[in-house]
């Protein structure tokens, strides 16, 4: 029987190596004056940007640019409702990683308003109700791993010993257009690729074993599992069939912020918060350091305390997916899993979070503020002392 389950709004999706030159027609369409939000460098040395700037100028249309060059803060966003609120923007466009996508989708929403993004933040402050309306928002992700192309949610962090890494999210907030274009990605040094490869690859392999997952998101994890299978180490290793690889986890990345955004995450990503709030911690940084041993310790609590759970089928299928082989046994599947986890992590040099000045001393502080929304769908309720035994094996 399939329970009952609903999928809510998705953006328009353009997808393809040279699509970006979609992107000034789509503008037009939505009005005459842009806010674009960029990162720092690689966008705006590049060949693509001048390019959009004289397709811009074709058309007639005006622009405000502003850029995004660290994870934003509520301040950073309140800063640039307050500079663009009477600047006439009718439409907003972020060309980057997720941190540039996050700040512009929530810029775009306050726009209209001029309200404090802490209005809204989910877990601090007064949670009001966010009604819109929201200006459109089309997304150009340049790094192929949040998959915010397509989420509904804008992450914002304060850092320091008060800090917090917190969600504005609202269905009003989702792109118009997600463009993703794989020819972007190509400025991508390896340790960004492996990065966002690995929280691509634990957004959606959350997603296929949340709580409130549905044959619909498993039918697009799956997708995309298959192709960070076939396409992360290749990219990341360079080579031949780096091209491939590299378009294949630009889609992955993509249907990562489709599932997760209908179906919620897990233990990885309520851990990933504190640690990018408290530590310096890059957020796929965060997910590639803690997914194999997070994956296990999943593994061997449902094993013990919920042995007829559907994601222990769930994590033996990934675990088959991986080794590409159907005959393999349950258990012997996700043994693999965890294995290959732990190997790729190896493999592509993802540091530990000692690395970032984490000791052990510092694990009460990340486990008393992981119960964030992610940690909800997780497929089995975790102790304490098990979140800190994944953090413990990580340092
Ligand atoms: P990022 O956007 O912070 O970028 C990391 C670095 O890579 C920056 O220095 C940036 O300038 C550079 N960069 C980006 N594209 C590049 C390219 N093509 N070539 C060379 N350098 C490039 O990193 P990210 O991992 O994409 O985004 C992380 C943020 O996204 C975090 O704040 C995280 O919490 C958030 N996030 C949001 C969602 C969501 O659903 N909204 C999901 C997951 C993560």
């Amino acid at each position: 029987m399939i329970s009952p389950f609903s999928i809510s709004g998705l953006p328009k999706i353009i997808f393809g190596e040279g699509r970006l030159s979609d992107v000034p027609e789509l503008l037009q369409s939505l009005g005459k004056r842009v806010l674009i939000v960029t990162g720092g460098r690689s966008f705006r040395a590049s060949l693509h940007w001048q390019g959009l700037i004289d397709a811009l100028k074709g058309r007639g249309l005006s622009w405000e640019d502003m850029v995004v060059e660290q994870e934003p803060s509520p301040g950073l966003v309140d800063q640039a409702v307050r500079v663009y609120r009477h600047a006439g923007i009718e439409v907003v466009l972020g060309i980057g990683g997720g941190s540039v996508l996050d700040a512009a989708k929530a810029i775009a929403g306050l726009l209209p308003h001029g309200n404090s993004v802490m209005d809204y933040l989910e877990g601090v402050g007064p949670e009001l109700p966010y009604q819109g309306p929201s200006l459109p928002f089309i997304a150009v992700p340049t790094t192929a791993g949040t998959g915010s192309e397509a989420t509904k949610n804008a992450v914002l962090s304060m850092h320091g010993p008060d800090g917090f890494k917190k969600s504005f999210r609202h269905d009003l907030l989702v792109a118009r257009y997600a463009v993703v274009d794989p020819a972007l990605l190509a400025s991508c040094p390896p340790d960004l690729i492996a990065a966002n490869g690995m929280d691509a690859l634990t957004q959606l392999l959350e997603s296929y074993v949340s709580t409130r997952a549905n044959p619909f998101v498993d039918a697009l994890a799956l997708s995309g599992l298959g192709y960070v299978r076939e396409g992360l180490l290749d990219w990341y290793e360079g080579g031949e069939k780096a091209a491939e690889g590299r378009a294949g986890m630009a889609y992955a990345a993509l249907l990562s912020g489709i599932t997760l955004a209908q179906v919620g995450l897990g233990s990885v990503h309520g851990l990933a918060a504190p640690l990018g709030a408290f530590f310096p911690v890059p957020h796929g940084v965060a997910c590639g350091a803690t997914v194999a041993e997070a994956t296990e310790i999943n593994i061997r609590a449902l094993e013990e305390r919920d042995p007829g759970s559907a994601a222990l089928e769930k994590y033996a299928r990934i675990g088959r997916l991986f080794q590409g082989k159907n005959h393999v046994d349950n258990v012997a599947a996700r043994a693999f899993l965890v294995r290959i986890l732990k190997e790729w992590t190896a493999r592509m040099n993802v540091p530990s979070l000692g690395a970032y000045g984490i000791r052990e001393a510092d694990l009460d502080l990340i486990v008393a503020n992981c119960r964030g929304s992610s940690m909800k769908t997780n497929p089995i309720v975790l102790t304490d002392g098990e979140v800190r035994g994944i953090l413990l094996r990580c340092l």
